[in-house]
């Protein structure tokens, strides 16, 4: 299960198309705790060896369409994945997918 505080993603939507999410991991929950922006071009933005750090827990980013295959293999290479496709929030952890609460 996937925590990300909804003034994070108020913030996502107004600013920006990708992000990588930092955070921790607590029992059974992932929670996201900031957000690092980063200028990327959607399709290539996440296809990038996850960063050694033990913070960087996964990417955020949008698109218009629902998610593609392209992200269901991306997906796998990250803790957290989540994708904004309108006002829809979708999240995978580790390639599969993972309920997203808002806090
Ligand atoms: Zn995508």
């Amino acid at each position: 299960m996937i925590l990300i505080p909804k003034v994070l993603l108020d913030l996502f939507d107004d600013h920006y198309e990708c992000a990588f999410l930092l955070g921790k991991r607590v029992r059974e929950y992932w929670i996201v705790d900031a957000l690092a922006f980063v200028h990327a071009e959607i399709g290539k933005s996440f296809r990038c060896i996850p960063p050694l750090r033990h913070d960087v827990i996964g990417v955020i980013h949008s698109h218009p369409e629902e998610h593609s295959g392209l992200d269901k293999e991306a997906s796998k290479a990250w803790s957290v994945y989540l994708i904004k496709t309108g006002r829809a929030l979708r999240g995978f952890e580790q390639g599969m997918p993972s309920e997203v609460i808002l806090l």
